[in-house]
């Protein structure tokens, strides 16, 4: 996810009403309150779900041949609590780090895992924008960079700890360098932020049409009994992902039936047209004004 407003409101939002309780203890420490540790849950055969710690979610694979980490937090403090909650599992040398794209809160650690010795991999566009230095900021140092890279087709296969780890660029849907990590024998896929069980998706970059072929891609070959590690919130069964796909086809419809009949995108925010998924995906008004813009210029 790009960072969000609405978290950096309520927080200014709590800071006023403690102020105003007069309570500066308080205000104090809910400033200071770090993000809770990473935290490792094992979804099957190695693979584990790292939730927590500031910064996306991410994932590791952990066994004998070593370590194989995807996506890396926020920054350094977070990256250090991923390592930590893989340290309780393993002393194993963390080997390959992938990075599902660019976005700041999934590359935190890459100093860090490179610094270790970790293969840093990810699509090529990654290697660029980090190389170039992303949204102002400065070029990432090359111990941070990418340095196994792949393009838009194909596959790029791991075979480690007895586990086929497919990563494969999808559609542009989230960002144009999305990709997702498919670990094979534990059934896992792990897709970034082309899903999420708990909010609506973020257009950065990408198409909105992207998501819909890439969870369709997904779904073609995925069997009922798979997990989808979102880029955040919980882990999502095959009937979340259905759901989601579901949610994002009405929005297509809604979105289409507004510019159809030539109504107005404050017309069609006041309409409520996801009233039915909102207390699922939460505010839709960003992921609405995004899709009802891009679907309109596309006209
Ligand atoms: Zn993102």
């Amino acid at each position: 996810m790009q960072a969000r407003i609405a978290p950096l409101f309520n927080l200014k939002l709590l800071a006023a009403l403690l102020v105003l309780s007069g309570s500066q203890a308080a205000l104090a420490a809910a400033a200071a309150a770090p993000p809770p540790p990473v935290v490792a849950k094992e979804l099957g055969k190695g693979v584990y779900f790292l939730e927590g710690g500031g910064g996306a979610n991410a994932a590791a694979l952990i066994g004998d041949d070593g370590v194989l980490v995807a996506d890396a937090k926020l920054d350094e403090a977070s990256a250090e609590s991923e390592l930590a909650a893989i340290r309780k599992l393993t002393p194993g040398n963390i080997r390959f780090l992938i990075n599902t794209h660019e976005h700041p809160d999934h590359i935190g650690g890459n100093e860090m895992f490179g610094k270790m010795g970790a293969v840093i991999i990810a699509h090529d566009e990654v290697r660029s924008i980090l190389a170039a230095g992303q949204r102002g900021g400065p070029p990432a140092p090359a111990v941070a960079l990418p340095v196994l890279t792949f393009g838009n087709e194909g596959t790029l296969t791991l075979h480690l700890n007895g586990e086929t780890v497919e990563i494969k660029h999808m559609p542009a849907a989230h960002t144009t360098n999305n990709s997702i990590v498919h670990y094979v024998e534990a059934n896992v896929y792990q897709l970034g932020d082309i899903f999420s069980g708990d909010r609506y998706p973020t257009l950065a970059g990408g198409t909105f049409q992207g998501f819909i072929d890439g969870v369709d891609q997904v779904l073609a070959e995925a069997n009922d009994s798979a997990h989808f590690i979102p880029g955040n919130g919980p882990v999502g069964d095959h009937a979340a992902l259905v759901a989601y796909r579901a949610m994002l086809g009405s929005v297509q419809s809604a979105v289409t039936q507004a510019l159809d009949s030539g109504q107005s995108l404050e017309a069609f925010l006041a309409s409520k047209p996801t009233a039915a998924t909102d207390a699922t995906y939460g505010d839709p008004a960003r992921f609405l004004t995004g899709v009802y813009n891009q679907l309109k210029g596309a006209r």
